[in-house]
């Protein structure tokens, strides 16, 4: 009986937890509906990491939902999470990717090579004194502490200063109270005064691409979307490789951390004084080139030129990144990290596995009913192939395990080892502009954790 009853017991705490864990905690005991920006600097080569504390302000209305304050994904390779001091509760937790978390996997980073980049955390503004800390993943993805110190919200040292002059705001697409929705913001860079239309146009087309895509689609009513831009001194972006350099309002770049086409900002800072100026949850920086490029950090920003041609796939794959905290699903292109996926370790990402236990495969419920794991999709054939263009599309496009959701393998920069979802999917190719069903089912549940 005692056994039938814990039993009970256990199932019940497993249903709270899972459907009511963080609707225990009350927003309004712990928090006022403000955003507290607390910045820092993020440093250290392959084997060092440390953090500094630069500012931390209060600035307007909290843009993240009143119900979800811990973070429901076990993804991203660091956490914050948000200890009330007097009662040493869990607050608030959130994980994120950053741009340092890529630059220790480099080269650079393996030499010895130290580098500082400047993080932003963004919480619901405390009532009393918090505990902020951050983790990083060990070996096994376990989380430790990398950083924790006090914060009073009541204390001197907070800045509550105006914001920068000189921001343009356009609300592109409002559909309600920024706790209840996904809070999209467009940030125009290397858009001169004169280009300001320009890029509010562009904003308004990228924005009804977006809609055309499920799960977007679907979930229109939930997002408001914004325009922001600060007007750059001059138009473009630097591309140091061709010795360009252009004077822009957030000094994005091509070739960062040595990838061609990997367009990236490093100037955090000036984004987030710009970004202040709406409530926003996700962050998409519109490149003013031509050139082809872009990259997506988790739970940090997306970035992608406005090259009409390509910046429907851009947009949304890089916004799987940085939204979806999706992995990269192909595996043939170069990239410059050095065990991004470590052998033998479950990736956290949705949307890859290492397969380590088929029977359990985290996209099982999605699984195609008798197909075969692994899936025996003819990678072999392909990879003998040769990069002849219509001989390839036809391998794609007769292909049987077409629309199969299985365990493909190749996937995160392997040939070997590690496993996608479909066959093809906007992470892992170019041929494609949808997400696959695992894909779109993981960015289907954000939407939900910031629009509830
Ligand atoms: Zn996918």
């Amino acid at each position: 009986m005692k056994k039938i009853r814990s039993f009970v017991f256990l199932i019940f705490s497993i249903f709270l937890f899972n459907f009511a864990g963080s609707d225990v905690l009350k927003f309004d005991d712990f928090f006022i509906d403000n955003t507290m920006r607390i910045d820092y600097f993020h440093s250290g080569d392959a084997q060092n990491e440390w953090i500094s504390l630069d500012k931390v302000y209060q600035q307007g209305i909290w843009a993240g939902s009143m119900h979800n304050l811990i973070y429901p994904f076990n993804n991203g390779r660091y956490f914050i999470k948000i200890y009330d001091v007097k009662s040493k509760s869990l607050i608030y937790s959130k994980g994120f990717n950053s741009y340092f978390g890529e630059y220790k996997t480099t080269d650079l980073a393996g030499k010895g090579i130290m580098r500082t980049f400047h993080e932003t955390a963004m919480i619901p503004y405390p009532k009393e004194k918090i505990r902020f800390v951050i983790e990083y993943r060990g070996k096994n993805n376990d989380l430790k502490s990398l950083f924790n110190t006090e914060i009073n919200p009541n204390g001197i040292g907070i800045i509550k200063e105006s914001l920068i002059d000189g921001v343009k705001v356009w609300e592109i697409n409002k559909k309600g109270d920024p706790h209840k929705k996904v809070d999209l913001v467009f940030v125009g860079e290397g858009f001169s005064i004169e280009e300001q239309d320009e890029f509010r146009k562009d904003v308004q087309r990228l924005c009804s691409l977006f809609f055309e895509h499920e799960p977007y689609k679907r979930f229109k009513e939930s997002f408001n979307v914004y325009a922001v831009c600060k007007p750059s001194q001059e138009s473009g972006t630097d591309e140091p490789r061709l010795g360009v350099f252009k004077n822009t309002s957030i000094s994005t770049s091509f070739n960062s951390l040595g990838l061609s086409r990997y367009l990236l900002t490093e100037d955090n800072k000036s984004l987030r004084d710009i970004t202040a100026h709406v409530p926003y949850d996700t962050i998409a920086i519109v490149v003013n080139s031509e050139r082809y490029g872009g990259g997506g950090i988790y739970n940090f920003y997306c970035v992608f030129t406005t090259n009409e041609k390509s910046n429907e796939y851009l947009f949304l794959h890089e916004f799987g990144h940085s939204f979806g905290g999706l992995a990269d699903e192909y595996y043939s292109s170069a990239v410059t990290y050095n065990d991004f996926y470590p052998k033998g370790i479950e990736p956290l990402e949705p949307n890859i596995t290492a397969l380590l236990d088929p029977e359990n495969l985290k996209w099982k419920s999605l699984v195609t009913k008798g197909i075969k794991i692994p899936t025996p999709w003819g990678k072999e054939k392909l990879d003998k192939m040769g990069q002849e263009f219509s001989k390839r599309e036809d391998f794609f496009k007769n292909n049987k395990y077409k629309d199969k959701v299985g365990a493909f393998e190749g996937a995160g920069y392997s040939s070997k080892g590690l496993f996608r979802p479909m066959l093809d999917c906007i992470m892992f190719s170019t041929r494609t502009t949808s997400y696959c069903k695992v894909c779109e089912k993981a960015i289907e549940r954000v939407i939900k954790y910031y629009s509830y």
